[in-house]
């Protein structure tokens, strides 16, 4: 039997305590009325140990291209070598740019130094350092990539204002550290002004990373909907799920152009496996989230709020259990039973759900940009050396190609040739910047490559090179400091 509110889901039961609190999280969906065709995945250990390094089954892709939403428990990656983390593999495969975590505290019957925290996190999932490039240049060092594009930056910030429209919040705040890295992050915030713009609705802040920090971590109410690039992201979404009281009561959407992935936001706790005493709470809030993704609203609303009624009536997990707040300590199977018992019952003090009956997805278009005209004014030449930088500087200068001229060595991005400073310490990683002898002349890359030519057969082999270009006239690369 077909119904139009029928709708197909992929199912991943995931590992250590992924089992109990999935069939504890579908028994409330089932009983709220949620009219579910599941097809089940197999993800994560079970799939590692046929030594399926992805952590992911072959046919599993063909389901979730089928139904697009996937509810995922979580998964224990592996120690070692060799295995790859499935989430960050499915994000990656799928597109899924958008990862949103709502964090609210339920004081006053979860305990939480911030009672009146609701707070929305909107991470961009995909770039940032996540791209996994990463080299050893020399003896001493090492790198990792870190890339902030336009487009990514663009669709994450355009989704977290859109997401503020559409739920009502006031205000979209974001966080980088564009003071430092004036290029990467400075475009993430340079685009979060040009898009606050398009919504005068809506109040835009932007805080240097440190300090907005520490105004999260000790006054959270001050925030509505925070947008952040990658790495702030993975990090201050777990801060603030903290803060809320627990870990375990947080669910997160993973959103994609085609397909979206709905889970917890902790691991699988291996220690509490197969004990029947796991807080199904944090995957119930993910399975909210997916309910109104998939259009159905009511269901989403009668859930959560059954779930509120059960967090009021003090019916609590150990992890959440506190003498004098609390007044029963239940494990999985009898939490999901107290939720499905107080199906249609609404929250008398927490704030209730009421999602909209059917909702479409939000979607993101970029604008057009007209295309800049890139200029090539000089390259950056790393090499591996050890020994003093003058001796250094004199032996590049005894090789120059006739249209070059050297302009500076740095080291760790400190400029230390010429004129630099006794005390500065350095490491055997120097970047040497090469641009027009004489300003503002042409170059080629066949020019460049000369160079770096010239510098092997001193025996300066390079160990990577960085073009230095301008758009539309404007450097694209930051000066070194001391330069
Ligand atoms: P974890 O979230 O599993 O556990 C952290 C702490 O929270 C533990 O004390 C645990 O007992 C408790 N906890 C977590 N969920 C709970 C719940 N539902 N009810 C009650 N208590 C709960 O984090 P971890 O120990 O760092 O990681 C364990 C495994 O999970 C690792 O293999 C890790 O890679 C994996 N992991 C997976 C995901 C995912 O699949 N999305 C996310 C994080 C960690």
């Amino acid at each position: 039997m077909t119904s139009e509110n029928r709708r197909r889901i992929t199912v991943a039961q995931g590992d250590g305590i992924g089992p109990e609190i999935m069939e504890a999280t579908l028994r409330i969906l089932t009983a709220a009325g949620a009219d579910l065709e599941i097809e089940r995945i197999k993800l994560g250990a079970q799939v590692f140990e046929q030594g399926i390094t992805s952590g992911v089954e072959p046919g599993a892709w063909d389901s979730l291209r089928r139904t697009k939403v996937l509810l995922k428990a979580p998964i224990t990656t592996p120690q070692g070598g060799g295995f790859k983390s499935v989430n960050v593999t499915i994000r990656k495969t799928f597109g899924l740019y958008a990862n949103i975590r709502p964090c609210v505290s339920y004081s006053p019957f979860i305990p939480s130094q911030h009672p009146g925290m609701n707070l929305a996190i909107i991470r961009e999932n995909e770039e940032d350092l996540y791209g996994g490039i990463e080299h050893r240049q020399t003896q001493d060092v090492f790198q990792t990539l870190k890339l902030i594009t336009r487009p990514g930056s663009e669709r994450i910030i355009r989704y977290a204002f859109e997401y503020a429209r559409r739920y009502h919040r006031r205000k979209v705040t974001t966080f980088t550290k564009d003071n430092i890295m004036k290029l990467s992050d400075g475009t993430f915030h340079k685009i979060f002004d040009e898009i606050a713009a398009e919504y005068p609705e809506i109040e835009a802040e932007h805080w240097i990373i440190d300090i907005g920090t520490a105004k999260l971590a000790t006054a959270p109410e001050q925030f509505d909907v925070l947008v952040l690039p990658n790495l702030y992201g993975d990090i201050l979404s777990d801060v603030a799920a903290e803060i809320t009281g627990s870990v375990g009561l947080a669910g997160s959407a993973n959103i994609g152009d085609e397909i979206a992935m709905f889970e917890a936001i902790h691991g699988s706790a291996p220690p509490l496996a197969g004990q029947n005493i796991a807080n199904p709470s944090g995957l119930l809030m993910g399975a909210v989230l997916m309910l109104v993704h998939l259009g159905l609203g009511s269901v989403a609303t009668r859930v959560q709020n059954a779930w509120l009624c059960t967090i009021e009536d003090g019916i609590h997990t150990p992890d959440i259990y506190t003498d004098g707040l609390s007044t029963k300590e239940v494990g999985t199977d009898a939490f999901a039973d107290a939720v499905i018992e107080r199906l249609g019952h609404t929250p008398e003090r927490l704030r209730a759900a009421d999602y909209p009956a059917t909702e479409e997805p939000i979607v993101v278009r970029l604008k057009d940009r007209p295309i800049e005209i890139k200029t090539l004014e000089g390259i950056d030449i790393f090499l591996e050396y050890r020994g003093a930088v003058e001796e250094l500087g004199r032996r590049i200068e005894d090789h120059l190609n006739p249209l070059l001229t050297l302009v500076m060595i740095s080291n760790r991005g400190q400029k230390v040739y010429p004129n630099g400073a006794a005390e500065t310490f350095c490491v055997d990683h120097w970047r040497c910047r090469f641009q027009p002898r004489i300003p503002g002349s042409t170059i080629t890359t066949a020019d460049l490559i000369d160079q770096l030519t010239r510098l092997d057969a001193a025996g300066l082999p390079f160990i990577k090179t960085e073009g230095l270009y301008a758009f539309d006239g404007v450097p694209g690369y930051s000066l070194s400091q001391g330069q």
